[in-house]
This record gives structure tokens, sequence and C-alpha cells, in this order.
């Protein structure tokens, strides 16, 4: 059988240790996610979603427990091989879409490929393909400020994909949208999901988004179990 994706094992991440504002926010928390697998992770604020993304993620380290992707163990690499490894392997989509302001929607989804070697003229036709995927291709030119909301959005979907990870990890994605276009960009972002056969794990408050995905799991008490 194939690696999981993403495979993370007890979990546990306390910040401030000893002092009186100690907070345990991982206690144990494991999740495996296979390749093709679209996994909701539900949690209210405060719970520990994006202290959790972010170590699955490579962006910062457990007190203890294994993060391994592709059956890789991440534990012991050191830094530099950490972050060639979160580079070539996993893509981010906060809530908020962080777009270069000075730079169009096209050159915002060309310049990760570039600092990832890809020539200009590939990255751009890449560039191309996922706007019009999200169906904003007529908007490649425009600037993040000239965008919608949901057209920043679905930007940020296709530079996090830019570089084809194959995981993929969302803290919640629509969060700062109104319902029907929450409802229409996550759309987006579940087909271009689907097309690449990525590993995803999304954040969301939004049970019935949560329901359109493959499995649905809660953090609570610094652990993860099915919803
Ligand atoms: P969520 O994404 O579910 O809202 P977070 O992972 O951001 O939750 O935070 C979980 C808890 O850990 C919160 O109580 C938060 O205040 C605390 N926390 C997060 N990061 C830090 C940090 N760097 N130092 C101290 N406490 C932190």
């Amino acid at each position: 059988m194939n690696n999981p994706t993403l495979q993370v094992s007890d979990l546990t991440k306390t910040y401030n240790h000893g002092k009186p504002n100690e907070v345990r926010v991982l206690q144990g928390a494991s999740l495996s996610v296979a390749p093709g697998e679209v996994v909701a992770l539900v949690a209210p604020s405060g719970a520990g979603k994006s202290t959790l993304l972010h170590i699955a993620g490579l962006l910062d380290t457990p007190d203890s427990g294994a993060v391994r992707i592709a059956g890789q163990d991440m534990s012991h690499l050191p830094d530099r091989r950490r972050t060639a490894v979160r580079r070539a392997t996993v893509g981010f989509i906060y809530q908020f879409h962080h777009l270069l302001p000075e730079f169009t929607a096209l050159e915002n989804i060309v310049l990760p490929q570039l600092a990832n070697g890809a020539s200009q003229k590939a990255a751009e036709a890449r560039a191309l393909a996922l706007l019009d995927r999200v169906g904003i291709a007529e908007r490649a030119s425009h600037r993040p400020a000239a965008l919608s909301g949901g057209e920043q959005q679905r930007v940020a979907f296709c530079r996090a994909l830019a570089n084809e990870p194959t995981l993929l990890l969302a803290d919640e994605p629509t969060g700062n949208l109104d319902p029907d276009t929450s409802d229409r960009v996550f759309g987006a972002l579940m087909a271009l999901v689907r097309d690449t056969g990525l590993a995803a794990v999304i954040a969301t408050h939004n049970l019935e988004l949560a329901a359109r995905m493959d499995r649905q799991l809660r953090l609570t008490g610094g652990v993860l179990a099915p919803l």
C-alpha cells in the first residue's frame, strides 16, 4: 500500500511551559491522510488548529510526537532539509489571501514557480491554466486590490498549488467570505484539489463545508477524533 501523504502521531505542544500562563494545546494528536483524501478539521477558535497545521506543514516543531511526509520522518531533519521538503511538498492557504499587492494575479502565481526553478514561459502557462480552472482567467492582469474577496482567495489557491505540492493545508480558507461566496469558492477549491489528486487538510468552522469532504475530524482537548 502507498504511504500516507501525511502521518502525524501523538503530537504534543505546550506554550509557556511551567509558567502560570501555560497552554497545553496538543496532547497526543494523531492523523493520517492518504493521497487524494480531503479531511475536514473542525474545532472552536483557540483549540489548536493553526498549531496543528503549522506542525504538520513543517513550519513549527512539536514537543513530542512524529510528523511523516510520504513515509519519511521529519522529526530529526536539520532545518534546511525540512524547509526544502516543505517547499517541495506542502501548499498553504490561510484565511486571508496574503497576495503581494504590487503584483498581478498571474505574477503572484508565477513568482513561487520561478523561485522553484521554472522558466517564465512554463510558469505563466501553468498560472493561467490554474486561474482558468478556478474560473478567473480573465482577471489574470488584475492586482489583488482590484479583485473581490472571493477572487483573491481563488488566486491564493492557485498560488498554493503552483509548485504541485502533494499536501495542501488550509486554515479557514473561506472563513473571511460571505456564505454564498464561501460556498462557491469552496467548490472551486475542491474541484482544484480533486483534479490534482492532492491530500488535503482543510480547517473550517462550517459544518456544511466539512460534510463535503471525505472525512471529518474534531480537534478537542488536544486530540483528534471523528466528528
Ligand atoms: P486555533 O487556530 O484553533 O484558533 P491556535 O493553534 O492558534 O488555535 O492556538 C491554540 C492556543 O495556543 C490558543 O490558546 C493560543 O492563544 C495559544 N498559542 C498559540 N500560539 C502561541 C504562542 N506562540 N505562544 C503562546 N500561546 C500560543
